[in-house]
């Protein structure tokens, strides 16, 4: 994998990139087809990203759901270690979604950042919780969360922060490469594959595989993002079907024919099952162990 040459392009379309070295990592793709920056450990510099996100003034959104016991197994952990390296020094508002606002660990918060709790149905099915976080969080971009917040990132809980996961990241729309896949042929790519399915993707399509762990950007960007894929898996559930990866597919739907302005590498979401890799260099977050048959019965 090479320097794409457009790389520059990117920079100067772009935001907020601090990204001033796009060839500094020449063992790795760092720029879309359509020239979109993919953010590699040193391909950016975090202190300018952090001068141009404050010279705007921002509030930025993290959303995370913590429904049944994803909640006591995994949500402290993730915004404790997010106070310690999720955009640090911006004004954030942490927005969790849960059917036992009471239950809500009490974390210290740092100054300039909030904690909101809003309440939400426990859908029977770990797959349901999974699929309706798309039409809650098109509900929450339309009302407060969308007032309050210029950007936002919309997160799983079953991970935790690791490294610093600052303005860098932002643009307005952002896609996280899936840490098990960014080296498969596209052929290979679990994309759902049945045509009748809103999420259906054909053989030849498909840039990347995007987890949906991590997608982010602009409250007018997640709001087209989110009513696509709410949209695509209401039609599916009336015709029936299922996505493969439920709102993952339908993410990744979105993401090939709506092309993400920023692209972060799997540095910004590993998976520490997959042991050490040289491009690897500094995660910023990772998964948390899975213990299935406690959290899926
Ligand atoms: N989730 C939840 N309770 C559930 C199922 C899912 O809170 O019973 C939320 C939680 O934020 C979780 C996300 O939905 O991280 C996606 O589900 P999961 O992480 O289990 O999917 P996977 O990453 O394994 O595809
Ligand atoms: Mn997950």
């Amino acid at each position: 994998m090479g320097v794409c040459p457009s790389a520059r392009m990117a920079l100067l379309r772009d935001n907020f990139t601090g990204l001033l070295h796009p060839w500094a990592r020449p063992e790795v793709l760092t720029c879309t087809s359509w020239g979109a920056p993919i953010i590699w450990d040193g391909t950016f510099d975090p202190a300018v990203a952090q001068r141009e996100a404050l010279q705007q003034n921002l509030t930025i959104g993290l959303t995370v759901f913590a429904v049944g016991r994803y909640l006591e197994k995994y949500l402290a952990r993730f915004l404790e270690t997010a106070e310690q390296h999720f955009m640090v020094g911006q004004r954030v508002v942490y927005y969790v979604f849960t059917e036992r606002p009471d239950a809500v660990p009490r974390v210290a918060l740092a100054p300039g950042r909030l904690l909101r709790v809003e309440r939400v149905a426990r859908e029977r099915r770990w797959q349901d919780v999974s699929m309706q976080r798309m039409h809650t969080l098109h509900e929450a971009l339309g009302g407060r969360l969308g007032r309050e917040a210029r950007f936002v990132f919309c997160m799983d809980v079953d991970q935790y922060f690791h490294g610093a996961f600052g303005p860098e990241a932002l643009a307005e729309s952002v896609a996280q490469l899936h840490s098990w896949h960014y080296r498969w042929p596209r052929w290979l790519l679990p994309y759902e594959r049945d045509a009748r399915s809103a999420a259906a993707l054909a053989p030849g399509e498909g840039d990347f595989y995007y987890h949906a762990a991590v997608f982010g950007g602009s409250v007018a960007a997640l709001r087209g993002l989110t009513a696509h894929c709410a949209q695509g898996q209401r039609r599916d559930r009336e015709l029936g079907l299922e996505a493969r990866w439920h709102d993952e597919s339908h993410l990744n739907k979105f993401f090939w024919l709506h092309k993400p302005a920023k692209v972060l590498s799997p540095e910004f979401c590993w998976s520490p099952d997959i042991g050490s890799r040289a491009e690897i260099r500094r995660p910023r977050l990772l998964w948390a162990p899975k213990d299935y048959a406690l959290l899926r019965d």
